[in-house]
């Protein structure tokens, strides 16, 4: 299908399209809207962020929706209030020549009863969050016992959020003649359930092979030491001078220090995590979209929905979790047509995940060395040339023209350019002067972070717990039972614990969901102990070697040291205005 005329869209939908300058449907608009104009049934669609998705579900609805009615018509949900406003600011524009037909957003985090009296405009189209669509409807202030079309628009991300009985109530309150669509990148069982429960006989498209990720973006990987990965970032970001990137950290504290640690280098970057309001969060995104912050650092639920095109990159400063995460993450990128890169800074113990990213993904991440000082500076003196040599000549400058070559005269032309290179560029030069190659030395023996890994979790005395508590957990879960334990830390309401630095990576997905007595365990890498932590403890590790009966109950426990985690720490903006450390 070459043009939006031939998908039989009325003429007022395909004025907004030319306003907008849509000219032909994306390979999933042109699979989707014709579709879902010439029937009625459910619809299964796999497709990635930045494929066009919204248009391809929310054409056919406006074109469909009955204009004169008074009901709502349509409810589309997606995971985060961000994705909720790009939707519906989408809606708006497609619907800008249908004056009679409304849309209104409802999400979390904005006053309620200012949503309920939206309500009573009886927009026609409603695009929610999970969470406060359920609210509305408990408060009996959203009806939608008439509505025809329902949307799940990234129901994978909805269900990985923690949605599942949110969707549940909310299909269930939905007329059973509605029309059912669900857009998402890729299928986990739950979803499959909720498929076979909601959906009837749903007809499925795709758009690109199921799990793959974009076609533009080339994915890359780096092998450091863990102890170099920062350094190895800010080689990633100085190696390329426009960069325009997410990078992505698994942990809230993870994602705070990192950024702490860019502004402090001077770096145009900043936080984005589930500690920051709703406030903190619009200020930051604002700053992105403005290209004033350069490097966003973020977890992967605070980075959901977030509407930002054109990023050069997505850097994994730690591989996620599960691998769909890694979909999504390498999604940021490479949208609209662009050309993006996805690049994981890794150590040597990750490489076996990225043969199964490989296999998931259906392509190749290649490795690539870690840049030396010598190629960033040239990279960079490249780059600052080029823009000196386009800089624009402001003619007011020719009054004072005299006076400069007076001041100038005794200057060669070759000493002209290295004066001015070295008044640019001699901080950089003298960063990177002596610098090691981060590829080539054996540094895994290096033991700077000891060979115990440490963790925080959100319970601790007051809870109840005690050291036999915290080796309960463990021994109650299945894929850490008998783990080695290293220090155990327990404070008033939170605690630390050790265990080897090659059992890592299995710790937070293990403890995903896991509960101690009532309450839900939340779990992060922790900094390793400051150096009084390295005494004998590391020397006489405890076994996990409880059973599931003598776990959690009595109290004390080692008080020893606070840990240097603070939850409270900010991850807000440091307020900086200068674009970045060398004014590329
Ligand atoms: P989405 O996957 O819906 O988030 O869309 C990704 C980006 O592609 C958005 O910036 C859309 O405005 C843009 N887009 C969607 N469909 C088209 C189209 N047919 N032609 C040009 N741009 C489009």
């Amino acid at each position: 299908m070459q043009t939006f005329v031939e998908t039989g869209l009325k003429p007022e939908i395909l004025q907004a399209l030319e306003s907008i300058g849509f000219e032909k449907p994306t390979p999933i608009q042109a699979k989707a809207i014709p579709h879902l104009i010439n029937s009625d049934k459910d619809l299964l669609a796999y497709a990635q962020t930045g494929t066009g998705k919204t248009a391809a579900f929310s054409l056919p609805l406006i074109h469909g929706i009955d204009e004169k009615s008074d009901d709502i018509n349509a409810i589309i949900l997606c995971p985060t209030r961000e994705l909720c406003l790009q939707i519906e600011r989408d809606i708006q524009t497609f619907i800008k020549y249908i004056p009679a037909l409304k849309a209104m957003a409802v999400y979390g985090g904005e006053s309620i009863d200012r949503q309920i009296k939206g309500l009573r405009s009886k927009p026609n189209i409603i695009v929610g969050t999970p969470g406060r669509v359920c609210d509305l409807i408990r408060r009996k202030r959203l009806q939608l016992g008439n509505i025809n079309y329902l949307v799940l628009d990234e129901a994978d991300e909805m269900l990985t959020m923690g949605f599942k009985d949110e969707l549940d109530q909310i299909l269930s309150a939905c007329p059973s003649e509605r029309q059912t669509l669900c857009f998402s990148a890729t299928m986990p069982r739950e979803l499959l359930r909720i498929a076979n429960e909601y959906m009837d006989s749903p007809d499925e498209i795709t758009a690109g092979q199921r799990n793959v990720s974009a076609e533009n973006v080339k994915h890359v990987y780096l092998v450091a030491d863990r102890s170099d990965k920062y350094e190895v970032l800010k080689r990633v970001a100085d190696i390329n001078p426009n960069i325009y990137a997410i990078v992505f950290c698994r942990t809230r504290m993870g994602t705070k220090e990192v950024a702490d640690r860019l502004m402090a280098d001077k770096y145009a970057a900043d936080a984005l995590h589930g500690d920051l309001s709703q406030a903190q969060r619009d200020y930051v995104m604002n700053k992105f979209r403005k290209k004033q912050i350069q490097i966003l650092v973020a977890t992967d639920v605070a980075a959901r929905g977030i509407d930002v095109n054109d990023l050069t990159h997505v850097i994994n400063y730690e591989l996620p979790d599960q691998l769909e995460a890694y979909i999504h993450r390498s999604g940021r990128t490479g949208r609209a047509g662009k050309e993006g890169m996805a690049v994981s800074l890794i150590t040597r113990r990750d490489l076996s995940r990225i043969s199964q990213l490989e296999r998931k993904i259906g392509k190749k991440i290649s490795k690539k060395k870690i840049p030396t000082g010598q190629e960033i500076c040239q990279r960079q003196l490249f780059s600052m040339v080029d823009k000196f040599v386009a800089t624009d000549v402001n003619d007011d400058i020719n009054e004072y023209l005299p006076m400069i070559e007076e001041k100038m005269e005794a200057l060669s032309k070759e000493e002209l350019i290295k004066k001015f290179v070295s008044s640019e560029f001699n901080r950089f030069l003298s960063y990177y002067k002596n610098s090691q190659d981060l590829n080539t030395k054996d540094r895994s023996k290096k033991t700077r972070g000891g060979k115990y890994s440490r963790f925080h979790i959100n319970v601790g005395k007051k809870q109840g717990l005690d050291p036999k508590g915290i080796i309960g957990i463990l021994n109650d879960t299945r894929n850490l039972r008998n783990i080695e334990v290293g220090q155990i830390d327990i404070m008033n309401n939170f605690s630390f614990f050790e265990v080897p630095n090659d059992r890592e990576q299995d710790v937070i997905p293990a403890l995903d969901g896991a509960r101690y007595k009532s309450q839900q365990i939340e779990i992060e890498l922790a900094k390793p102990k400051p150096s009084s932590s390295s005494s004998s403890n590391y020397d006489r590790p405890r076994k996990a070697r409880f059973n599931k009966s003598k776990s959690g109950g009595g109290s004390g426990g080692s008080s020893r040291g606070r840990g240097r985690f603070s939850k409270g720490a900010s991850g807000k903006s440091s307020g900086k205005s200068r674009s970045s450390r060398f004014s590329y």
